[in-house]
């Protein structure tokens, strides 16, 4: 009898032990599928991302081609059905990065001054800007400053709906007085281009002035060399001067690495693009019409010129709407 009950207490013993064993290899066979799927749409998307070459800097003038075109060619794996947790953040930004985007050039936002028809054409009424950004925000636009647009064609963000770059050359001080209200109601970006051997004087925006737009996290201040020169016309160590210094100064100013330039007049070359390349800077804008595509090479990137007597229809036309 002793027997029996310890023998089938063994059975027993053995039949449980198969049992939850079994379970345990049921469950582990069961949960696997979904790391496993996880694991395969990381492999899938992991190459995509790291296949993506970085432009190298320095990038030759002719031949770039931006990592955006392929990046955004790339469709992302559908989410296996049976997990309903969001996938980790994505390593591809949602929006493609080969839409073109208006850089808009601005100079003074004031009443166009009579007897300077240049002055005037440079010259944008306050209220008609007013004008051009309630529409740009009636119409679903959204700002981004160059800086920006550099992490976009590096593929680090993505491209929003509607993208578009404020640009304003010279640093005076309209833009303190006039658009800088006008974008803050609308928290509109911009990028400014600063002349640092003129910074304070009367027309031009002071130090202070720029350290708080600079402060206000919508407002990129970029480089406008020191004096306002034609690059094209100096000597390598005038050259040098300009553009290097231009960015020291204004490093020094605002406590910050500074990116973005443009060149004066839109006067420009081959040694000049050199020596902004090997002063730092990541994107510059040239007066080239045009819109900027990822094809574009980024230290000559076209704008789009607002004339003073553009009309609001002209704008729209422009924007293509
Ligand atoms: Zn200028």
């Amino acid at each position: 009898m002793l027997r029996w009950l310890v023998q089938t207490a063994v059975l027993f013993g053995v039949l449980f032990g198969v049992v939850v064993g079994g379970r345990l290899v049921l469950n582990q066979l069961l949960q696997h599928p979904a790391p496993r799927a996880v694991e395969a749409q990381e492999r899938i998307t992991t190459p995509a991302t790291t296949a993506i070459p970085v432009a190298p800097s320095p990038t030759p003038l002719a031949t770039v081609t931006l990592p955006d075109d392929r990046a955004a060619g790339l469709t992302r794996p559908t989410p296996p059905p049976a997990r309903s947790t969001p996938s980790p953040t994505p390593t591809l930004p949602p929006h493609g990065q080969t839409a073109p985007v208006p850089i808009l050039m601005y100079h003074y936002i004031r009443p166009k001054p009579a007897n300077d028809p240049l002055g005037a054409a440079l010259s944008v009424d306050p209220e008609t800007f007013a004008a051009q950004m309630d529409w740009l925000a009636a119409h679903g636009y959204t700002t981004l400053t160059l800086h920006e647009l550099a992490e976009v064609r590096a593929g680090k963000i993505g491209l929003p709906p509607k993208p578009i770059v404020l640009t304003f050359d010279d640093g005076y001080r309209d833009f303190y007085t006039a658009a800088w209200p006008v974008l803050k109601r609308h928290g509109f970006k911009a990028t400014i281009f600063i002349i640092t051997g003129v910074v304070g004087n009367p027309q031009y925006m002071t130090w202070d002035m720029l350290r708080e737009l600079d402060r206000s996290g919508l407002v990129e201040v970029g480089g406008h060399t020191v004096h306002h020169l034609d690059l094209t016309q100096l000597n390598a160590s005038a050259l040098e001067h300009e553009v290097a210094d231009c960015k020291q100064t204004l490093e020094t100013q605002l406590g910050h690495p500074i990116e973005s330039f443009a060149y004066p007049a839109g006067r420009f070359n081959e040694t000049v693009v050199s020596a902004v390349q090997r002063a730092g800077f990541t994107l510059a804008v040239t007066t080239k019409p045009g819109w900027a595509r990822a094809t574009d090479a980024p230290l000559v990137l076209p704008r789009v010129r607002i004339q003073g007597d553009l009309t609001l229809a002209g704008f729209a036309d422009i924007l293509g709407s």
